[in-house]
């Protein structure tokens, strides 16, 4: 397995230019160009209830737990038109955003009633579609569930639909391995140590191919902490190091509760930790702990989740505020090597993009073509930008989006900040919202 990370390169080398898709030219005079960001985990249906679980229910005790409800809800309305809609116009988000690759994990496989549609991966199919519509880079990751918790109870009503034994599970990757390109993969997801007993887990894992991508939510609730603790006698992370070969093919999606052991064993694995600033603040999850985790030498990359924000610069920012609230310091994420928070955050998430994704992505290299974006030069948030202050500019002045263009594998994709065919897939989606939202 390839090890090496991409080189990175903030300016274009002489003589780079973009692939254009036709309509475009080069870049602005001057236009700064960086490596497209790889967005490590999304439920993409959840785009069409951002916003709307915010309002508080009968108790004064809305939770995780009491937010998964309605997410249960809204998840029984799908259907692969309905995916596909809100898919595409959350891709065309992410790439006006500067993510030009997507570790979707995947888990509505079903009908609502938990019955396989009559092409078993009908909804993985709907994702593929929206991702060679919008054009941004795709690893899928369908999701093995088959248990309600810890104790192996059954999948609940609402759960049903995301189910598989592990025949069909398997099933369902050698489907989708055909649909695989030059900007698809497809990887495996593990739910998370609650929804895969240890048995299942182990014969899928060996059914893998050696190079396949393994993401798993770990961690996320103290409670869910807690449980396996009490069932499985050792904490997620404990648990999960000391029973799978823990390498850098996997992905450790939150790992928000750690303790000074699991920072040590989770770094020296080489697995990357997806950490999701805004969904995991939305749902009162915990925070993340980045210093020491930096100071373990750990990989890790960022996600938008539950897509209540698409901005990877919200991501990093809160990554770094999250942690300066807790601590009464600042720059934290910085070293005395690196002293640019803004630098330091990007080139985290740009060194974890292949080893996560599987995918050559948040790639600038001379003759391209690559996966960048470039940032408006003309923004006042940029006014007098330099080298050493411009990706600290991007990541932490205003609110205004600064992304100009994006190219993915060469193909210009955005321009002048708007997806190609925005106006299109968002009619798409105002359609979906409504049929959604009338169920
Ligand atoms: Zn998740």
């Amino acid at each position: 397995m390839q090890t090496t990370t991409p080189a990175r390169v903030w300016q274009p080398a002489a003589g780079w230019q973009p692939v254009s898709n036709g309509s475009t030219g080069g870049l602005q005079a001057g236009a700064r160009v960086l490596p497209g960001v790889a967005n490590l985990h999304s439920h993409a249906f959840q785009r069409a209830m951002a916003g709307m679980a915010e309002r508080r229910g009968d108790s004064d005790r809305d939770s995780f737990w009491t937010w998964r409800e309605t997410m249960y809800r809204f998840a029984g309305r799908f259907d692969p038109d309905t995916l596909h809609a809100v898919a595409a116009q959350l891709y065309a988000e992410m790439l006006e955003a500067g993510y030009t690759t997507v570790c979707e994990f995947h888990y509505l496989h079903h009908a609502p009633d938990g019955r396989s549609y009559d092409d078993p991966a009908a909804m993985s199919r709907a994702l593929v579609q929206a991702a060679r519509e919008t054009g941004i880079r795709l690893t899928l990751l369908p999701v093995m569930y088959m248990a309600g918790g810890f104790d192996r109870r059954p999948l609940g009503e609402r759960q049903r639909r995301f189910g598989h034994d592990v025949d069909g599970y398997l099933r369902l990757l050698d489907a989708l391995r055909a649909e695989e390109g030059k900007t698809m993969r497809v990887g495996c997801a593990l739910h998370s140590l609650r929804a895969v007993p240890p048995d299942a887990m182990s014969t899928v894992l060996a059914a893998l191919p050696g190079d396949s991508r393994i993401h798993i939510h770990i961690a996320e609730q103290t409670g869910e902490v807690d449980e396996c603790l009490a069932i499985r006698g050792a904490r997620p992370v404990r648990w999960l190091l000391d029973n799978a070969r823990v390498d850098a093919r996997w992905t450790l999606v939150h790992a928000t509760h750690l303790d000074d052991a699991e920072i040590a064993g989770v770094a020296r694995s080489g697995a990357t930790v997806a950490i999701c600033p805004t969904t995991e603040a939305n749902l009162g999850d915990g925070l993340f702990p980045l210093r020491d985790y930096l100071d373990a030498g750990g990989a890790w990359g960022i996600g938008s989740d539950s897509h209540i924000s698409v901005s990877p610069v919200e991501e990093l920012r809160w990554l770094e505020y999250g942690q300066r609230l807790a601590t009464r310091r600042r720059n934290i994420a910085a070293s005395a090597a690196v002293r640019s928070v803004g630098e330091t955050l990007l080139a985290g998430v740009v060194d974890s993009a292949w080893t996560s994704s599987g995918q050559a992505t948040g790639t600038i290299a001379a003759g391209g073509p690559g996966d960048a974006f470039s940032l408006a030069v003309d923004s006042p948030l940029l006014a007098g930008a330099g080298d050493g202050d411009v990706i600290d500019r991007w990541v932490f002045s205003g609110n205004r989006p600064l992304v100009d263009r994006v190219w993915v594998d060469g193909q210009c994709v955005v321009e002048g900040g708007r997806h190609r065919r925005g106006a299109e897939i968002a009619g798409r989606y105002g359609k979906a919202m409504s049929a959604l939202l009338a169920g």
